[in-house]
């Protein structure tokens, strides 16, 4: 199993695995496919930056994990 989603980089687990993937999780992937497949990057990206806003890290920790989700991102499998 991948660390992160393949697609939008968010921490897996057990809970958010996408069913019949070892790489996406269920806000990615349902069913053997993409939920969105025609999402770009720069959607997914504008995307993630809301969740890390929205989530319960601390202003600092925010800061960093905003700075670095671009460079993350575009290492993902889904966008090689
Ligand atoms: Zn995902």
């Amino acid at each position: 199993m991948e660390k992160f989603c393949q697609s939008c980089g968010m921490p897996l687990t057990k809970e958010n695995l996408a069913a019949g993937s070892k790489m996406y999780c269920n806000m990615c992937y349902e069913n053997g496919k993409f939920i969105e497949p025609d999402i770009t990057l720069e959607e997914m990206k504008a995307r993630g930056i809301k969740g890390i806003e929205d989530g319960n890290d601390g202003v600092i920790k925010k800061f960093f994990i905003k700075a670095s989700y671009p460079m993350m991102l575009k290492k993902l499998k889904r966008w090689n």
